[in-house]
């Protein structure tokens, strides 16, 4: 194993599934109404069974549906059988980093001494040249250059003193904040692999939640005195990971729901809400139609709007079908030989080369990858 490479964990094996202890209920009384019947839940994935979980935490009948053969939803970690072993997919890169105390107390709760503390290393390809990230001061003055750099600092000081009017979109917001160069070297061609979409679409205001706390001098000054307390969410340098991705932790909560009487069934898509008034009050899968005390729907709000029924107004129907999705494609590769570098990720920045990232298994969980001789890389697009 790779120096920097080894696991933070407080046992160097795995807990025994079998010994895990029945997780305790809690004393909070919940409305007795929801005794009577399920409160139905709507996908596996972590929305879906976090809400179950607490619920049968509660002494509540829960019953979640999952069309798939597997929980997790997109943070569900793929196993493919190979060479020594079962090899581990993240569909992407999936740190566990939250501000919430009880969201952290939670994942703590289920995933215990199988909660990975992981260093984080990721750095950014740009012209052919790899640059830290989080910025560091000697790094980037060393790899921008003194040229890029003074035209950098030249395009922010231009923005300073005439900035644009108007902050409607992405690129207007950032520029405002960072500069025209920084903007085109480092935002536009990242953000538009990212999201698919050109950045003149996207709406300032989801770049002031998205880049929330990151400015020209709060990133300069991370780059040269460090990022203390994680103040820049984007720029932490540690994360939680469960040992065998993050589909541990939905496998797990799904372990722990069924102990504490819930059901979680799989392979069994829903297919229309009855509406009764404002409420939901069945749930028809291809099988059978569930009576419900309440529901929960983890879906899309396009899907969920159109299985309703009856049919919602036309105007509902044209808005949940104006929301779009990203299509996100992940390669995953299998290669003989060392690991191509220790980052967990890397960003490519290049405009030219369509993969947006790359991440590189082991170092996000040494368990992902099971033979030394094999390094495992994922390409997003
Ligand atoms: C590349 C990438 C990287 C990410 N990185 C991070 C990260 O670092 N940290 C982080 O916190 N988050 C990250 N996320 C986001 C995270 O994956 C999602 O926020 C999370 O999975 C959303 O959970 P969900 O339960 O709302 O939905 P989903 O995960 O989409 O789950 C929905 C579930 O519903 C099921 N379903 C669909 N239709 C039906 C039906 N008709 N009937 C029954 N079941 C149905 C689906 O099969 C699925 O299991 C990342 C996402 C991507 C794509």
């Amino acid at each position: 194993m790779a120096d920097g490479n080894s696991a933070h964990s407080p046992t160097d094996e795995p807990a025994d599934p079998e010994l895990r202890a029945v997780p305790t209920p809690t004393q909070e009384l919940a409305d007795p109404e929801l005794r009577d019947k399920p409160t139905l839940i709507i996908g596996a994935g972590p929305a879906g069974l976090t809400a179950a979980y607490l619920l049968t935490k509660q002494g509540l009948p829960v019953i979640v549906f999952e069309a798939e053969d597997q929980v997790g939803g997109i943070a569900k970690t793929e196993v493919r059988d190979g060479p020594g072993g079962k090899y581990r997919f993240d569909l992407g890169g999936h740190r566990f980093f939250t501000k919430v105390q009880e969201v952290d107390d939670l994942w703590h709760e289920i995933m215990r001494e199988e909660f990975l503390k992981r260093p984080r290393m990721s750095r950014i390809y740009w012209r052919k040249r790899f640059l830290d990230y989080p910025l560091r001061g000697a790094d980037v003055i060393k790899k921008l250059g003194p040229v890029e750099l003074t035209r950098c600092m030249a395009s922010y000081a231009w923005v300073k003193i005439r900035p644009k009017g108007r902050e409607d979109t992405f690129e207007q917001w950032v520029i405002n904040r960072f500069g025209k160069r920084l903007f085109d070297n480092f935002f536009r061609s990242y953000t538009e692999k990212v999201w698919g979409v050109p950045v003149s679409e996207i709406r300032a205001d989801w770049a002031a939640q998205r880049i929330k706390g990151l400015s020209f001098f709060s990133a300069a000054k991370a780059a040269f005195f460090g990022n203390k307390g994680d103040e820049i969410k984007t720029l932490i340098g540690e994360f939680h990971y469960p040992r065998y991705g993050p589909g541990q932790m939905w496998e797990t909560m799904t372990d722990d729901i069924q102990r504490l009487g819930g059901k979680v069934l799989m392979n069994t898509p829903v297919t229309k809400l009855e509406i009764e008034g404002s409420r939901c009050v069945r749930v028809h899968t291809p099988d059978e139609v569930y009576e419900a005390a309440n529901v929960i729907s983890s879906l899309p709000l396009r899907n969920t709007v159109g299985m309703a029924e009856p049919r919602p107004k036309p105007e509902v129907i044209a808005a949940a079908k104006g929301l779009r999705y990203r299509d996100f494609l992940t390669v995953s590769l299998v290669l003989d030989g060392e690991d191509l570098f220790p980052d967990n990720w890397i960003y490519i920045h290049e405009p030219d080369v369509e993969v947006g990232r790359i991440q590189n298994f082991r170092s996000w969980s040494p368990w992902m990858v099971p033979d030394d001789s094999k390094a495992c890389v994922g390409l997003e697009y």
